[in-house]
């Protein structure tokens, strides 16, 4: 059925078994649906992302991964408070965006793409700003893979006492962390990432005491996460709005196999292993990894376009008859081309594009 492997950071590749859901049809209203799937998905949600899962509740928004970080920044930041976000890449900016868009009041710190967010310079920053109330960054930076340093940067905002909001949107399912450990107040994640779910909604992970102080700080209806997460509480798991109920269906039977594969751990360990044969792989045929080692994540890899001439939409066709479709770059500082190795794919999968390229003549 596969007509080629995705390579991308989401939507991924999926197994037959979560498209196989697909195929019934699920009445919103019906219990079937709310009690036994979104129920279900929210719990399992909570105990994925804590040992201590009785501070924590979650809420599932309608859209892409964008729609909950929007619903978490503009439910959580009240219109007496100021946001600092921390940013070194895209969906960094994004939230900057997102800030500008809903009149939040904001201060944003850019790092160079490949950098990783330095705490130091945070601390320093927040001790001298204390007006700041909330703090937001991305685990992972999906722009280019690099790894921000998730324990240094919540102790130091805890420290602060702010509350802490956390972009693991490309992270969570395939990096193992304890929010709870961490104190993370608001942790975002969406359906087609590292569970390995298909593209439909998102989800926030919230300390229970934290989603409470969201009552009416909404800028938008329909990003309400507070609404959202209040309807799903009060009428067991229904939802304000149509709820994408297949592609919900999907995500249940994703969490499902994630279990199977042995949790969080074992699949980060299949993506380290994905990653790791990557590199080698492109390292031998000659290309250059954009991030020095310690930087890069199991998530996405950059690497630098090779010397001229490299025409990347030759080079993305070529793959892409051959059955394996990569991603383009996304950073101003250098031309560049991503492969992600998240995604129901293994080894074998990354064996085989590495001879697909070798076989390229650039
Ligand atoms: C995928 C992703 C998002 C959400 O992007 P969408 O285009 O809305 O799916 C946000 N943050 C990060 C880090 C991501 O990887």
């Amino acid at each position: 059925m596969r007509t080629y492997i995705l390579f991308t950071p989401g939507p991924l590749t999926t197994s037959e078994t979560v498209k196989q859901t697909m195929l019934q049809d699920w009445c919103t209203w019906d219990d079937d649906y709310n009690l036994e799937i979104v129920q279900n998905v929210r719990s399992e949600l909570v105990r994925l992302a804590t040992d201590c899962p009785g501070d924590y509740t979650s809420v599932l928004l309608q859209g892409s991964g964008t729609y909950s970080v929007e619903g978490a920044l503009t439910c959580s930041v009240p219109d007496s408070g100021k946001l600092l976000i921390l940013s070194n890449g895209a969906y960094g900016n994004r939230m900057a965006e997102i800030a500008r868009y809903g009149k939040i009041c904001h201060h944003i710190i850019s790092f160079p793409e490949t950098s990783p967010v330095c705490p130091d310079t945070v601390d320093r920053f927040l001790s001298r700003h204390n007006e700041i109330t909330h703090v937001s960054f991305v685990h992972c930076e999906t722009t280019t893979g690099i790894l921000n340093p998730l324990d240094e940067l919540c102790r130091v905002i805890n420290k602060h006492g702010k509350t802490l909001i956390v972009d693991a949107i490309s992270s969570f399912g395939g990096i193992p962390f304890d929010a709870g450990l961490l104190n993370i107040d608001f942790l975002i994640g969406s359906s087609n990432k590292c569970i390995q779910g298909v593209p439909g909604f998102g989800y926030v992970i919230a300390r229970r005491d934290a989603m409470e102080t969201c009552r009416g700080n909404a800028r938008s209806l329909s990003l309400d996460i507070y609404a959202q997460w209040e309807t799903m509480e009060k009428k067991c798991g229904k939802w304000r709005f149509t709820s994408p109920t297949h592609v919900v269906r999907a995500f249940r039977q994703a969490l499902k196999e994630l279990h199977e594969e042995g949790g969080i751990m074992a699949r980060h360990t299949r993506y380290e292993a994905n990653h790791r044969l990557l590199t080698e792989g492109m390292t031998h045929l000659g290309y250059k990894p954009l991030l020095p080692a310690g930087r890069r994540s199991p998530i996405i890899a950059s690497f630098l376009y090779p010397d001229p001439p490299f025409c990347f939409e030759s080079f993305y066709s070529e793959l892409k008859q051959k059955g394996f479709i990569i991603y383009p770059g996304k950073i101003s500082q250098a031309d560049t081309f991503r492969i992600g190795t998240i995604g129901d794919i293994n080894v074998r999968d990354i064996k085989a594009l590495i001879d697909a390229i070798g076989s390229i003549r650039t």
